[in-house]
């Protein structure tokens, strides 16, 4: 049974619950269990929604990091975009919540961890493997230009992996919504041909 929720004003705690019941998510709605991960502004955690049972994976980011680096913007911006977006091969952001100190933001659990990881271990992935996650990336892409989003930031880093083997497009950070916004360079440097970083230097975008 899935959680399903919009922004924190909009929460539901499952299309069985009450309808239309108005749900602010605490930390109490949650058993907290082992950590899956840690991220530049916090710590990423397996948890369970006791109604429902639902596994989750739960982000927790602390304030003070978020305002010191400057990227409260770009917080509200990946909750903005990526709770709106329902495709299969897209990590679903289910909710958000906060506290005096953190923001915690809700995500569908991707079992079998970060692509880049996978990659590593088996060292290459097999043909057929590697135009599974091609054509699922495509799929997710194409879904994403449709609704006038750019990820901007596509790597194996951000790239899950379901419990079914399925691909997860993850961290939307650095996504924006196009519409009548010029497209800005970003990204992640490792991962721009090398006539392109040159360019991104000098034009300093
Ligand atoms: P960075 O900016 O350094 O990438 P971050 O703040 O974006 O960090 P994440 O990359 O989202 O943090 O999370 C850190 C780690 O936690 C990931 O590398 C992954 O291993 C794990 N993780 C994050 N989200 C999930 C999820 N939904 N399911 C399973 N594991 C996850
Ligand atoms: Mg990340």
């Amino acid at each position: 049974m899935a959680i399903a929720a919009e922004s924190q004003q909009e929460q539901t705690a499952s299309s069985e619950s009450v309808a239309a019941e108005k749900k602010r998510w605490t930390l109490n709605d949650f058993d907290i269990g082992k950590p899956l991960g840690r991220g530049k502004f916090g710590h990423v955690y397996l948890a369970r929604e006791k109604r429902s049972n639902h596994l989750v994976a739960l982000k927790v980011l602390f304030k003070n990091q978020l305002k010191q680096s400057q990227v409260e913007h770009q917080l509200r911006r990946e909750v903005e975009i990526q709770s709106h977006l329902r495709h299969p091969n897209i990590l679903r952001l289910y909710g958000y919540f906060y506290d005096q100190k953190r923001v915690y933001l809700i995500l569908e659990y991707a079992a079998k961890g970060e692509l880049y990881k996978e990659l590593q271990k088996c060292k290459y992935f097999s043909e057929i493997r590697a135009a599974t996650y091609v054509a699922s990336l495509a799929r997710a892409l194409i879904y994403c230009h449709g609704k006038h989003v750019i990820h901007r930031d596509i790597k194996p880093e951000n790239l899950l992996v379901g419990a079914q083997g399925e691909l997860k497009i993850a961290d939307f950070g650095w996504s924006v919504h196009t519409f009548n916004r010029r497209r800005t360079m970003c990204g992640t440097l490792d991962y721009l041909p090398p006539e392109m970083g040159m360019l991104y230097c000098s034009l300093q975008i």
